[in-house]
């Protein structure tokens, strides 16, 4: 799995699309709804008022038509996941939400693979535990994401945590990719810190990738260059078949 496209969907989405997926991306983020640190910030077109939406979701509808990947996109809320039902392939539960049991619960209804990122203070074993909140409402389609954790260093966003990609796949049936992304929050480590979870284990990455990282309305610092995404892929390649 290569998840790769913007941190949200913008202006810059569907060209971004475009080109992470000619060069072999497998999965397409889209950023429809965004968690953000307090409520004055901008939350993604998801909520920015019908209009917005629905275009939203017309962008999803058509770079899955022109590319023919799949769909990721967080929902943070039951109503959420019905809005973005019929256009996503793949549910993410974002960092923030993964101990919210009762909405894990409502994950696990759904029969569509899902991605669960690690808590940012969870450890790896209530990790592990929080898994059956999905799978005992009978979907065990889980991948499990390592993006990061909160530690005392200040010069990464979060601390990538290389050790809980071999430590879930001897821990548990799922796949398991990484999200260096979030896991570094800075743009050149993305490359090593993606290889590194390759050497590691994992069953596959997402990284934040966008055409004009300047122009990003979230997380620009930490996205790709189209051409770094291209040098990744290169190098990605080099390992062999991808999940
Ligand atoms: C994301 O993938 O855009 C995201 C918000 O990730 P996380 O939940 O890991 O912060
Ligand atoms: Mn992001």
């Amino acid at each position: 799995m290569i998840i790769a496209g913007p941190c949200s969907i913008d202006k810059h989405f569907i060209p971004t699309c475009l080109k992470v997926a000619e060069l072999g991306a497998t999965h397409l983020r889209a950023g429809l709804f965004k968690p953000r640190s307090g409520a004055s910030r901008w939350a993604g077109m998801g909520n920015e008022g019908e209009r917005s939406l629905e275009l939203g979701l017309e962008m999803m509808k058509e770079v899955k038509a022109r590319t023919g990947l799949k769909i990721v996109a967080e929902a943070l809320s039951e109503e959420q996941i019905e809005i973005l039902y019929d256009y996503v392939d793949v549910f993410q539960i974002g960092t923030r939400n993964q101990t919210a049991s009762e909405l894990l619960r409502a994950f696990g209804r759904q029969d569509k693979p899902i991605i669960l990122k690690r808590g940012m203070a969870t450890t790896l074993e209530e990790f592990i535990q929080y898994i059956s909140y999905i799978t005992y409402e009978g979907n065990n389609d889980v991948v499990l994401c390592e993006r990061g954790i909160r530690t005392f260093e200040t010069a990464t966003r979060n601390t990538f945590d290389i050790s809980a990609i071999p430590y879930l796949k001897q821990n548990t049936t799922c796949k398991v990719i990484g999200d260096p992304s979030h896991g570094t929050g800075v743009r050149d480590l993305v490359i090593p810190v993606s290889l590194a979870c390759l050497a590691a284990g994992a069953d596959g990455i997402m990284v934040e990738v966008h055409e004009q990282p300047d122009l990003a309305l979230t997380d620009g610092p930490q996205s790709l260059y189209v051409e770094q995404f291209a040098e990744l892929m290169k190098k990605v390649k080099a390992y062999g078949q991808i999940n």
